[in-house]
């Protein structure tokens, strides 16, 4: 911080991210008198938004049922019930389409800006942010926050190597999975839920899968210790990894954290078959004339399996005919069609989108407000809470979502 630059806010915001951004933005447009500062450490804000998505930006997800919506949210869904019936995907479209974004919906319900570009979002708050008033000083990190006894927040920050002062009336921390500021968060009275990573893909080595990177299977049913989820799965280099894994690694974030990545994953290729309706289809094949003659390695007795898949799937009956499979390898194929079992030996990065879980406890945060209900006048917004969604446009909505109302808290 310059040593020119005023030393007194109203709102300091810390963490250049969109949960500060937003909260910046909806706090200095209600409330143009107030001084309102966003540090950011980094030499640039929005890191994250803008090597999102692959470089589009999933900004949201066309689901506008609040209740139906917290059920994307492993940890952190009660306590958005609330949030998001004042600020949910529909106001985040319009409050994008207001500030001169229009977001379009993919067939998979995610939202992306028609531009296909991550950059458009970040540009687009950015002017925001500029057009209401508010400061941003990169390349500035928050070391401490003390609270004032006459009230406010003493702050000190690092620029550099230098550290200066700062008073403020009201503070945000936003300041994402930052592993040093939960210290700070600590020291201003809160407890942490330890952090550990979520949405992550599978490490598997296994020889059913082996060359099969690029396959994809629309929907399978997986299941890990008392967890299950279904929907689409890719076969990738170094295991499994798609929609159904993403979920399953949200939702088991902490039990694969504690078992160190090793656990079974119980694969249902057929979705919601069971064995004896995937047994009963075999057995109409086998008995299927035409099919007497016809290796069963060429011929998928279902369509939802690709054809390489199955070839290696049925390796262990051989080289033979539908007409000579016996009683027993149909039994073991249906068995390996709808409860296959694989090896988990590790966790996989997902590039598109990874997130932490763990951060503030939640009862400690008045969600109505943002605002903690130890520390008053110190508020908080996005991933720094123990808040996590799975794939798809999630995580920036409870950004979103709690930015809007800490800075609409904020502005007060
Ligand atoms: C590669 C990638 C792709 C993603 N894609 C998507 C997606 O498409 N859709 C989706 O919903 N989610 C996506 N996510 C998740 C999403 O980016 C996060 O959930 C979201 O950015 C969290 O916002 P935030 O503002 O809370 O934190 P952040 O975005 O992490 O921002 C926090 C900011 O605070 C700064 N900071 C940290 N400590 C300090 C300090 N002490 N002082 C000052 N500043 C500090 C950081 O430098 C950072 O700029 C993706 C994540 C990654 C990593």
């Amino acid at each position: 911080m310059s040593k020119q630059t005023q030393s007194n806010w109203d709102v300091i915001i810390a963490g250049g991210g969109p949960a500060g951004f937003f909260a910046a933005i909806r706090c200095a447009e209600l409330n143009p008198k107030l001084r309102v500062l966003i540090i950011e450490k980094s030499s640039q804000t929005l890191g994250k938004v803008l090597a999102s998505g692959g470089g589009r930006c999933n900004v949201t997800h066309a689901c506008f049922d609040p209740a139906q919506l917290v059920s994307f949210y492993p940890r952190g869904g009660m306590a958005l019930r609330g949030a998001f019936t004042r600020f949910q995907p529909a106001d985040t479209v319009k409050w994008f389409e207001t500030h001169g974004v229009k977001l379009k919906t993919e067939a998979d319900n995610r939202m992306f800006p028609v531009t296909d570009s991550s950059a458009t979002i970040a540009d687009c708050l950015r002017q925001a942010a500029t057009n209401a008033g508010v400061k941003v000083q990169l390349g500035t990190s928050l070391q401490k926050a003390e609270k004032n006894p006459k009230g406010g927040f003493n702050l000190e920050v690092r620029e550099g190597a230098e550290f200066f002062p700062l008073q403020t009336k009201k503070l945000l921390i936003a300041t994402g999975s930052d592993p040093k500021t939960r210290e700070i968060v600590k020291s201003l009275g809160h407890s942490i839920e330890e952090p550990v990573p979520s949405l992550f893909t599978f490490n598997v080595n296994d020889k059913r899968i082996d060359g099969l990177a690029g396959v994809a299977v629309e929907n399978v049913t997986l299941k890990m210790d008392s967890l299950t989820q279904s929907g689409p799965m890719l076969i990738t280099h170094w295991g499994l990894s798609g929609p159904a894994v993403l979920r399953l690694s949200a939702w088991g974030a902490r039990i694969l954290f504690e078992k160190k990545y090793r656990s079974t994953l119980t694969v249902n290729w057929l979705g919601d078959y069971r064995l004896d309706s995937a047994l009963e289809v075999l057995q109409r094949n086998k008995d299927w004339h035409e099919n007497a003659r016809k290796k069963i390695a060429a011929q998928p007795a279902f369509s939802q399996i690709p054809v390489r898949l199955w070839k290696q799937l049925t390796q262990f009956i051989g080289d033979k005919n539908w007409g000579d499979i016996s009683k027993a390898e149909m039994r073991k194929l249906a068995e390996e069609l709808t409860a296959g079992e694989f090896a988990i030996k590790g966790k996989g990065i997902f590039k598109e989108e990874f997130v932490t879980c763990g951060g503030v406890n939640l009862n400690e945060v008045d969600f109505k407000t943002m605002q903690s209900r130890i520390t008053p006048d110190l508020f908080f917004a996005g991933e720094v809470l123990d808040i996590d969604g799975v794939t798809g446009g999630f995580n920036f909505q409870s950004s979103w979502t709690t930015g809007w109302l800490a800075g609409s808290a904020l502005a007060l």
